[in-house]
């Protein structure tokens, strides 16, 4: 591994380390891959993690995320965030990864000047996207393994704002009720 390589990996298990602090976590989650949004999707009402949730039903189980003060403790208010279905979470994250695609041209001179930049964590992170977005076809249903490599964190804020941050720096808000 060259040393530009190792010294992102490094930053980047800094960047970890201080995501969890951040938001009170044990680990980033196990299955980061098939549930990339996991421990990533943040309460902008309190700061807390949302957690997913299973609603069975006859006909099919819905999921939804929320936050994980919402009933915390019994006769104690928990936070007033609303649900949010993880369909919608999926649809957004679509939106939000085509408007990055749109804006490609607009971004470019940033990202070429990032991956020249001196932080080797956001040089690699800034590569990464200039080869994901090359030649990208629009998305049309959510992937996961995508999410997985990009995403940051979600803010969800109340009346259904979600801002979107990315790995690379770019923020991207999706209104879910547009
Ligand atoms: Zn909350």
């Amino acid at each position: 591994m060259d040393e530009t390589l190792w010294k992102a990996a490094q930053l980047e298990m800094q960047r970890r380390e201080a995501y969890r602090e951040r938001y009170g976590l044990r680990t980033m989650g196990r299955y980061t891959d098939e549930q990339p949004f996991s421990n990533r999707v943040i309460c902008a009402v309190c700061g807390n993690v949302f957690w997913r949730r299973t609603w069975y039903r006859e006909y099919a189980d819905i999921k939804v995320w929320q936050c994980g003060k919402r009933y915390r403790e019994k006769g104690v208010a928990g936070c007033c965030s609303g649900n949010l279905h993880e369909k919608d979470l999926h649809k957004a994250f679509v939106r939000a990864w085509n408007e990055i695609l749109d804006g490609r041209d607009a971004r470019l001179p940033e990202w070429e000047k990032q991956a020249r930049g001196d932080d080797p964590l956001l040089a690699f992170r800034a590569r990464q996207t200039i080869e994901l977005t090359a030649d990208a076809c629009h998305m049309t249903r959510i992937d996961l393994r995508l999410v997985a490599r990009v995403l940051e964190h979600v803010d969800v804020h109340p009346a259904g704002l979600v801002s979107f941050h990315f790995l690379d720096g770019t923020q991207v808000d999706i209104n879910c009720g547009e």
